[in-house]
């Protein structure tokens, strides 16, 4: 169902009353915008559900006749196959026929992209097809900032690619100063009318880095979109999304820029790779940051089959903590029996005695809901967190102000979270949740302030594991590459 005439002639005379539209598009609604436009800004290099639409049907029924917006079948049948025009799913296991109220006859519809509303056979998505909205940003850039020799390399790669289109990977350390890495070509973009996406798998992460980028570029309208944001009826030339939400949208962006590439869900989940592929213009430019790729991405760095830059050093020229293993023995055992095993206990009270204060990592939340009140025995003001404690942000930050003097975590934390002066243990380091990435960014909040750049990480195990062992050496590989570039003093 292709409505193929195009006709860029109408004027933007209303279907429905000034009043109605208030009605209509709720409390959103931009009093300067014709319903046309209004109808713009929310298509734009998005594919939607009517449902997702506030508009009456019978308007966006005439606009499609207009050519002004295409529709599209949700799911496409090619002989035996099926094909989600959302997510892109072709898994003939993800499509399930259900007896369906629109069309009243057995509908199959798409299990992969679900939670972003039901699609099936007779659901029209919809997208913009009249004319594109365009725009120009130049000197759009006030962050003050300076970038060292290094980090002025790889902006120049970034700026290259968004020129010139084509794939860059940015493999730079945890606190090597990603996102400054990025300002100047996103300002080259934006210049060129070029529209930009920043997409993290994590939604923190969108709320951590909406702030910093408009702070950067006050001048050009940001928005941020994740489950439940306020701005997702908005046009705006720069996009801080999750990458599930990429999924609305469809040949959008000019530059697609994901950051955290290595993080879950992302790295396993095939359908949001598809989605950050579709909402990516043809010939646009892709950028992936990461402190930890994946050990294919890893040996095509190192052999040179990607086009990648690596930034083996932080800002603050200082080298990597580099993670001890200690084994502790059947640590389960141990804290089923009330006893943290020894060689923790020794670590545990010597952070105490020192007030420097830590973060423990778990593998599971039972395992560290049992070995809370043991910690407690020691210091009562003790606490541990994990991704479903309601109290998750305010443990945070009563951690920051130093009011927790160590904290019990899982790998909720594990990212994203930067304490000036801390020590690092991991309890059950050869459990599979560690995986060499985990392990990385775990590592990784040690050291990271100018003030305090070293400290202590220490794996406890019950036996070495190949994870283990590749974190390390991937950190010993960035001291000595910085090192021979002279990007560290010590
Ligand atoms: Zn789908
Ligand atoms: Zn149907």
């Amino acid at each position: 169902m292709i409505f193929p005439q195009k006709d860029q002639s109408k004027k933007s005379e209303s279907f429905i009353s000034n009043d109605e539209k208030q009605v209509v598009i709720g409390k959103g609604f931009d009093d300067t915008l014709s319903i046309d436009e209004q109808l713009r800004e929310w298509l734009t290099g998005r594919m939607l559900l009517f449902d997702e639409l506030p508009f009456p049907v019978e308007y966006i029924e005439q606009q499609i006749r207009l050519g002004f917006c295409t529709s599209y079948h949700g799911i496409e049948r090619k002989g035996n196959h099926y094909i989600c025009n959302r997510c892109k799913n072709t898994d003939l296991s993800l499509f399930s026929p259900f007896p369906c109220a629109r069309c009243q006859k057995e509908c199959v519809y798409c299990r992969s992209c679900l939670m972003m509303g039901r699609v099936s056979e007779c659901t029209p998505l919809v997208t913009w097809s009249g004319l594109e909205i365009s725009f120009s940003y130049p000197n759009s850039l006030h962050w003050k900032g300076g970038l060292s020799p290094s980090q002025k390399e790889a902006s120049e790669k970034i700026i290259n690619v968004i020129k010139n289109g084509g794939d860059l990977l940015l493999w730079a350390v945890c606190g090597a100063g990603k996102t400054e890495m990025l300002f100047e070509g996103i300002a080259h973009g934006l210049e060129r009318g070029k529209r930009i996406a920043i997409a993290t798998p994590r939604a923190d992460v969108v709320l951590e880095l909406t702030p910093r980028i408009k702070q950067a570029f006050p001048d050009v309208p940001v928005i941020s979109l994740y489950g439940g944001s306020e701005d997702r009826h908005r046009f705006a030339p720069l996009v801080i999304t999750t990458t599930h939400q990429l999924l609305r949208f469809e040949r959008a962006f000019d530059v697609m820029i994901i950051d955290e590439v290595d993080a879950f869900p992302f790295s396993a989940d095939e359908m949001l790779q598809k989605a950050a592929e579709k909402a990516k213009k043809k010939d646009g430019s892709l950028i992936f940051l990461t402190a930890t790729p994946e050990e294919k991405w890893q040996r095509e760095c190192i052999s040179g089959k990607r086009n990648c830059v690596i930034l083996p050093a932080r800002y603050h020229r200082h080298r990597i903590p580099i993670p001890k293993f200690h084994w502790c023995g059947n640590w389960k055992g141990a804290i089923q029996k009330g006893r943290i095993p020894q060689s923790i206990l020794v670590w545990f009270r010597k952070r105490l005695e020192m007030g420097k204060q830590a973060f423990i990592f778990f593998p599971e939340i039972q395992w560290m809901e049992r070995a809370l009140p043991l910690f407690q025995h020691y210091a009562p003001e003790i606490e541990a967190v994990h991704s479903e404690d309601p109290q998750r942000k305010e443990k945070v930050q009563k951690f920051r102000e130093g009011n927790i003097p160590i904290l019990l975590t899982t790998t909720i934390l594990e990212r994203g979270v930067t304490i000036p002066n801390i020590d690092v243990a991991v309890v059950g380091a050869e459990s599979e949740i560690f995986t060499e990435s985990a392990l990385v960014q775990i590592a990784g909040r040690v050291g990271r302030s100018p003030q305090f750049p070293t400290g202590d990480i220490t794996f406890f195990h019950y036996g070495k594991t190949r994870a283990m062992i590749r974190a390390r050496n991937q950190l010993l590989r960035m001291n000595r590459e910085a090192r021979r570039k002279g990007l560290i003093d010590d």
